[in-house]
């Protein structure tokens, strides 16, 4: 006798999940890339002793190009791979609304145990484009001598 379920659950589901990962890990954009007049941010401090520095390259209003590198455990890596592909030509502003939510997403979703690393990334993140935006471009108010 055969048995045909009748709601199947989409298969390739959670395998595409999964390569979004595994290509982000085997395939990272812009690994040790350091575009020319980079503004750098990091952030790390998990325990498996991760650290994601992401390097980026303002031009005008939109993120020229971004590079990232990583230590630390395999979603570090991967974390800052997506970083980067999610910020490479965005708008600042848009750049800036990266969060912890969109770099896993990006990675098809994370467990919580791997949450750290889409958090540090998206710090790193931050504190870069506040570096590019800097304390005379972000204040708004007059200059002071
Ligand atoms: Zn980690």
């Amino acid at each position: 006798m055969t048995l045909m379920p009748a709601h199947r659950l989409a298969p390739h589901a959670h395998a595409r999940d999964l390569d979004a990962f595994r290509e982000h890990s085997e395939h990272p954009t812009g690994r040790d890339h350091v575009p020319a007049h980079a503004w750098t941010g990091a952030a790390g401090g998990a325990p498996c002793g991760d650290l994601v520095r992401i390097n980026l390259a303002v031009n005008g209003a939109h993120v020229a190009d971004a590079g990232f590198a990583a230590a630390g455990c395999g979603a570090a890596h991967a974390a800052g791979s997506a970083t980067v592909a999610l910020a490479r030509g965005a708008h600042v502003l848009n750049a800036a609304r990266i969060g912890t939510a969109q770099v896993a997403a990006e990675l098809g979703g994370l467990s919580p145990g791997k949450l750290h690393a889409a958090e540090l990334a998206a710090d790193a993140l931050h504190r870069a484009l506040g570096a590019a935006a800097g304390p005379e471009r972000g204040a708004g108010g007059p200059e002071r001598g």
